[in-house]
This record gives structure tokens, C-alpha cells and sequence, in this order.
């Protein structure tokens, strides 16, 4: 957090610290040893000293932020007094130049290493890699090697960052909104702090996606009265029935976090109304003394569904195996009044108690808890195993942490019946690069249980797979789909990225030998006309149509020569900074592209006052006009615009976060943008000549590509098209679903040409 020093403290401040404080102290969990609270007292009177007279954006003493990220510790994650009094001390270091030897003398070596791993880098880093942030990251992590409480300050140090966005500058909170969906609510999950882990997801959600988030936000509002009634009507024969038999127990009504709901709506493709179908309550037992936790929680399902009927698919029981990040408890599915299924969590205290507080709460009860202590052990192990390799650069490490987080493995064998561990979901193209990056390239087919399958084929547990190869094969851009562990999904990419750019290379060597012999030189403007002529997207899309022998060079005259098309097109151009929320119509009344907010550092150091020609459209999820964007300023100072959930833009936030700048669309153009929408539906005589007759009638639409498929009756496609903006998209689809016999027609967000 960026603080100033700038007045000394009113009086008004210092009663606000010492209240602050006193929230602390008053409510301090399980500090009762001797000498602890006296241990806290000297970390608040040391960091209060150091900070004193600075103050945060917001306009708050600065300590507020120490002396909160030291409550959430306690009291959300459930540490002790040392890591209280290292959370208060966290940003001593860092901002206040006091040495880390004098924390050591002070406090103890234990403290101090705990300040060191939250102590950012300072000063140089290998320029190589460029991401101090990975560099940080990784830094971090170094110190869980000993002491995993120094993640859990950090989550705690992070989510009061992001309770406390609003007070930061817009380039900023991108990046941090970025990083935490990225990094640190996995992070959170994987640890089993699942209320801070979803807290952390819809706050990073609400400030990547303001719209969208106070939409969803409005409607869970006004169902809830209506769901409440629902979930007490459905709750009372069930606590009669517990009490009858004795048990104590606590029960509450559930709702869906705003960020699952959105996931849900983004990767089932449904809308708001059928994500928000599902009720859930809780129930939390104190375990009776005669009966073991496990026992109990199966005698109260059977309670419950003596009164209401299972949904036997939906049981999933985590008591016999609780997951891998430690989390226990019965999950039902029942249905309720109206219609309606409500979901049952059955859980003891202790079992809520790790739920809630994660692998604090492991501590707590270790000695009944093996199994899962070794499952979290084991992921550590892996950690420290990667640390420890002098091979990987930041971002690699970044990538593979990032994984790791994704606990779920599956265990496949070789032919030889070696073992391979892969994450679940994974293909056979991940098998094949885990084996070998040549196997990898070389790959053309699986045989899975001596069966035999295309490389796309998701791989289980127990599988036993071979890679069949061929020295003609090649690394194709399709298994970029279903390639899922960072060392295949690399692999992949350095082999298409090395065919490319020989073609763009010798694109650009045939173009500039071409105007040299015209005798013209090379500029934006020639550049820039070409790409209008051949409707193309950017520089490199260029290059590699001449690569390819596409476009033909002896035309290039003739081309340069003509006039541009009609004075009436325009383009649609970003502005770069100053990227408020305005109505679409605003945007388009916004005075002229370029328009630089001089609160942007970035923007003036790089000095993009001509932004017309230095925006490339990101190959990965190609936004077009009207989509939300952020821009990427990458090496060569073009701003790469990506979609904000595009994955590659929230892994640049995270590793690169200083060179993300806010953009918006600016006004209304002609210009096109390559958009593919994905249709199925059942086949009949004139279905596909309707389908094509729509597009062509749409003014502002032009197909660029067609893709059909048909059996047993039933079609599949996908089309490519030129557009400009969402709304003519949306209005196509919208003409497309009301088609006879089209079942669903939706936009393919990410592609790959
Ligand atoms: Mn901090």
C-alpha cells in the first residue's frame, strides 16, 4: 500500500488507532498464555511508532491497516500471539526503514523471519524474467519452507487490502484484484480457509466486473426474502425431528456467493434464475458422547431424509474421505417445499471449525486428524521440492504453484508401468509432454487401456496409457484445448511460436524488400493501409499473410496508390487511462482516442499520445468494441487489449501488474473485429441456408468462415465473423436462437484460429 507522510496525527486520529486497537485486544482468541498479550502490546507500541504521522490512501492513520490484518489473523484464521504481533509489525520493514536486525533484537529471531518472508524485494531483480512480482511471490514462499504462517499473515494482509480497495487508484486495483483471483484465493482454498477464499473471490470479482457484480448482487437481493421463508419452512420438521432425538445443534440458511453464481452462469451457460435454483442450510452437531462424529452425521441424514427424498446423485460424503485440503462434512440434496432441492451440510463442530478457520484449526486438533495432515503435508513437500530447484525461473514457478493449488491429482502408468502423476482432467497430450517435450511433438495418438484414442482423450485414474508418435508429426494449435499442465501448455506454445515467427519474419523480409524496390520507406501510415485493405487485424497478421503467399506483393502498388476507402469510414480506437464506467452511448461521445489521464504514471513515461496505430487486438479472447477491456503495455510499448476475465489478462495482472493500464472503447467506427460464435441444434432441409441468409441480411456482420457438422441428425458448427461491436453480435445471436430447430447459438469467448 502506498502511504504518505505528510501531517502529524490529529487527535481524532489517535483515538481512532487506540479504538482500533482496542477491537483487537479486547476480542483476542486463544492468547492466553503468559506473556502473550504483553508480547502484542510491545509489537502495536513498536509498529505504532514507526508508522506514526503516515497515513493510507483512504486518509486513514496508516496503522489501522497492521492492526487489522493482525484481527483477521486471529480472529478469521485463528493464530496465535506471535503471528498477531507479526501482522502488526508486517510493513515495519518494508515502509519504515527500521532494520530487520533491530525486529530480531526486539522481538526474537522468529518473528523477524516471519516479517522477512512478508518484506517485499527492494531494488534490483533479474531483468530477465521482468516480474518482480513472481520474484516476491516466490520469495514469500521460500519462508513456508519453515513457517506456513507467514502465508496465512499474507491472505490475512491481503484481504484487507482487498476490504480496502476502494481507496486505490483504478491501475492498481486491477492488479491486485487480478492477482488475488489468480493466486491468492486458490491460495486460500487450498489452505482450507474457504470464507476468506470466497470473500476474496467476490471482492475481486466486484472490482473487475463492477457491472456485473451489482447486477447479480440486485437479484440475490430480491429473492432472498422469498428463499429465507423457503429455507424456514423447509427447517423446522427437521430441527423438531433432532430434537426429538437429542441432539444439539446449530442450523442456518446458505446463500451463493455473487462470484459462484457468475461462474456458474459463465461456464454452464445458463442465466441467473437457474443458477439461483439451489437452497442450502447447514446444520453443525456438538458430537453426543456415545457415538462416534462420523456415526452421527449419517444418523442425521437419516433423520432428514425420513422426512424429506434424497436426490441419490447428489450425496457426497467427505466424513469417510475428507478432501484433500482437510475439509469433513455430509452433503445432501433433498427436495424441499415447492419443488424446490435444498442442499444439506452436515458437519460437527470441529469439522466446522477447520472449515471455517483451515489450517489453523488443524493444529488444533492434530492427533485425530492424520490422514489429512499428510495429504497438506504431502503438498508442501512439493512446494519445498520445487523451491528448491535452481532450474526454474519466477514465472515457471509461478505456473506450477499456480497447479499445485489444484489439489485433485490422478495416477497414470507408462507401459512399462511407471507411475505418473497428473492433475485431474488432464489428457493425453499432458501424459505425452510429462514423458518427454520430443514424445510431446512428436505425438499423433493414444493408446488408453490398449485402446485406441485421440490425444484429446481426458485421462482417469489407473489409466495406463502409451503415446504413439511420428517423426512428421507437428504440434498443432488445437491442443492448446485440452492441454492442462503448464509444461505441455508451454511446450506447445515455443513449438507454434518458432513456426510463426519464421513465417512473420519472412513476411516482413518480403514486404520491406518489396518497398525498398518501390522505393518506399516503411512507415505506420503504409502499414496501417494495408491492413484496411486486406481487413486485417494487426502487423504480424500481415507478415504472415505474405508469409504464407496470401497476399500478392505485385498488387502492392496499386494498393498504396489508392485513395483511402471513402472518407466516411472511421475506426474504432481505445483511449487509453481514465477508464470510468459510462453508459455505452457515453463512450461513444468521448471526445478524441488518446485521451491520456494524467494520473497514470505509465501513460506519460510511455508517451502513447498517438494510440491509433499502437493497440494490437490479444489473439487469445479478441474483445472486440463494446466488450469490458484492459490494456497490456507489453515489451515493445504496444498495448495488447485483452478481455478482463480472459485468463492470459489475469495471469498478466498477477506477474506483471505494474505494466496493466485501464482503456476503453472511444468512438463509433467501421473498423471490424473477428468474433466466432458456436451453434447446435437439430438438422432439417434449409436450416444451414437460413442460418447463412440471417447473417448476410445483418448489415454488420460479415462471415468470414463456416463450420459445419452433421450426424445422427444433429448439428454442430461454428462460425467466424467480422463485426463491430458487441451489440451487432448480440443481435445476431439473438435473430439465430429463434431459428427452428437451433438449440443454442453463444459467443466462443477464447479461440484459436
Ligand atoms: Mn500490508
Amino acid at each position: 500500500m502506498v502511504k504518505t507522510k505528510t501531517k502529524i496525527f490529529t487527535s481524532e486520529d489517535i483515538d481512532r488507532i487506540e479504538s482500533e486497537y482496542r477491537l483487537l485486544r479486547d476480542n483476542l482468541y486463544r492468547c492466553d498464555k503468559a506473556g502473550e498479550k504483553e508480547l502484542i502490546d510491545k509489537a502495536f507500541r513498536f509498529a505504532n511508532e514507526a508508522h506514526r504521522d503516515m497515513y493510507r490512501n483512504s486518509g486513514e492513520p496508516y496503522i489501522i491497516h497492521p492492526i487489522n490484518v493482525a484481527r483477521i489473523a486471529n480472529q478469521e484464521i485463528g493464530l496465535g500471539a506471535r503471528s498477531v504481533s507479526a501482522a502488526l509489525l508486517h510493513d515495519v520493514v518494508e515502509d519504515t526503514g527500521i532494520p530487520l536486525e533491530e525486529i530480531a533484537k526486539q522481538f526474537g529471531p522468529k518473528i523477524a523471519s516471519l516479517i522477512d518472508g512478508l518484506t517485499k524485494i527492494s531494488g534490483t531483480y533479474n531483468k530477465e524474467t521482468n516480474s518482480l512480482q513472481a520474484e516476491n511471490f516466490r520469495k514469500m514462499l521460500m519462508t513456508l519452507s519453515d513457517d506456513i504462517r507467514v502465508i496465512l499473515i499474507k491472505i490475512a494482509d491481503r484481504l484487507h487490502n482487498m476490504r480496502t480497495l476502494d481507496s486505490m487508484p483504478e491501475h492498481k486495483r486491477m492488479k491486485v484484484a487480478g492477482e488475488t483471483i489468480y493466486l491468492y484465493a486458490p491460495l486460500a482454498h487450498r489452505l482450507g480457509l474457504f470464507a476468506i477464499k470466497t470473500e476474496l473471490e467476490d471482492l475481486s470479482f466486484k472490482f473487475r466486473h463492477p457491472r456485473i457484480y451489482e447486477e447479480i448482487a440486485r437479484k440475490v437481493k430480491m429473492d432472498e426474502k422469498k428463499n429465507l421463508a423457503l429455507i424456514n419452512r423447509f427447517s423446522l420438521p427437521i430441527i423438531e425431528e433432532l430434537n426429538e432425538n437429542n441432539i444439539i445443534f446449530d442450523i442456518s440458511g446458505r446463500f451463493k456467493s455473487i462470484y459462484s453464481i457468475w461462474k456458474k452462469m459463465q461456464s454452464k451457460n445458463i442465466p441467473f434464475e437457474e443458477v439461483y435454483d439451489l437452497l442450502a442450510v447447514r446444520i453443525v452437531f456438538e458430537p453426543g458422547p456415545d457415538m462416534s462424529e462420523r456415526a452421527q452425521c449419517w444418523q442425521i441424514y437419516s433423520l432428514i431424509t425420513d422426512i424429506y427424498t434424497p436426490k441419490p446423485d447428489r450425496l457426497r460424503d467427505w466424513v469417510s474421505r475428507p478432501k484433500s485440503n482437510g475439509y469433513e462434512a455430509l452433503h445432501l440434496t433433498v427436495m424441499g417445499p415447492e419443488g424446490r432441492w435444498v442442499e444439506v451440510q452436515i458437519r460437527s463442530q470441529r469439522m466446522d471449525d477447520i472449515a471455517e478457520r483451515g489450517f489453523a484449526a488443524h493444529w488444533k486438533y492434530k492427533g485425530d486428524m492424520s490422514q489429512t495432515e499428510s495429504e497438506l503435508d504431502k503438498w508442501l513437500k512439493h512446494i519445498r521440492e520445487m523451491l528448491a530447484n535452481p532450474m526454474s525461473d519466477p514465472l515457471t514457478f509461478l505456473d506450477e504453484f499456480k497447479m499445485s493449488l489444484f489439489s485433485s491429482e490422478i495416477m497414470v502408468f507408462t507401459p512399462k508401468g511407471l507411475l505418473v502423476n497428473l492433475p485431474k482432467g488432464a489428457s493425453a497430450i499432458d501424459f505425452a509432454y510429462e514423458i518427454h517435450t520430443d514424445i510431446g511433438n512428436k505425438a499423433i495418438g493414444a493408446k488408453v487401456n490398449y485402446k485406441l484414442s485421440p490425444l484429446s482423450v481426458t485421462l482417469q485414474s489407473g489409466d495406463q496409457v502409451e503415446i504413439i508418435t511420428s517423426n512428421i508429426a507437428r504440434p498443432e494449435k488445437d491442443w492448446l484445448q485440452y492441454a492442462h499442465t503448464a509444461k505441455a501448455k508451454n511446450a506447445i506454445k515455443d513449438a507454434l511460436r518458432d513456426e510463426s515467427t519464421d513465417r512473420i519474419q519472412k513476411g516482413r523480409d518480403l514486404l520491406e524488400k518489396k518497398l525498398t524496390e518501390l522505393g518506399i520507406v516503411p512507415n505506420s501510415d503504409i502499414i496501417k493501409k494495408l491492413l484496411d485493405n486486406y481487413e486485417l487485424l494487426n502487423k504480424d497478421e500481415l507478415y504472415s499473410h505474405i508469409g504464407l503467399g496470401l497476399i500478392n506483393l505485385d498488387e502492392l502498388r496499386k494498393v498504396l496508390k489508392r485513395a483511402p476507402e471513402g472518407s466516411l469510414r472511421k475506426y474504432w480506437q481505445l483511449a487509453v487511462g481514465g477508464a470510468g464506467r459510462k453508459s455505452p452511448e457515453e463512450k461513444e461521445n468521448s471526445p478524441a482516442p488518446g485521451t491520456i489521464d494524467k494520473s497514470h504514471p505509465y501513460l506519460l513515461r510511455e508517451n502513447v499520445a498517438n494510440t491509433g496505430n499502437s493497440y494490437v487486438i490479444a489473439d487469445c479472447c479478441k474483445p472486440i468494441p463494446g466488450d469490458e477491456v484492459m490494456g497490456y503495455l507489453d515489451h515493445s510499448n504496444s498495448i495488447i487489449v485483452h478481455k478482463p476475465k480472459c485468463p492470459v489478462a489475469i495471469k498478466l495482472m498477477s506477474s506483471e501488474g505494474n505494466r496493466i493500464i485501464p482503456v476503453r472503447w472511444t468512438i463509433h467506427k467501421l473498423a471490424s473485429f473477428l468474433a466466432r460464435i458456436s451453434i447446435d441444434g437439430i438438422d432439417r432441409i434449409g436450416l444451414i441456408n437460413e442460418v447463412t441468409n440471417i447473417i448476410s441480411t445483418e448489415l454488420n456482420v460479415n462471415i468470414r468462415n463456416m463450420n459445419v457438422s452433421v450426424y445422427d441428425g444433429i448439428f454442430e458448427g461454428t462460425i467466424d465473423l467480422y463485426v463491430h461491436h458487441t451489440r451487432d453480435l448480440n443481435n445476431l445471436i439473438l435473430q439465430m436462437s429463434n431459428v427452428k430447430g437451433i438449440a443454442s447459438v453463444k459467443r466462443i469467448e477464447e479461440f484459436i484460429e
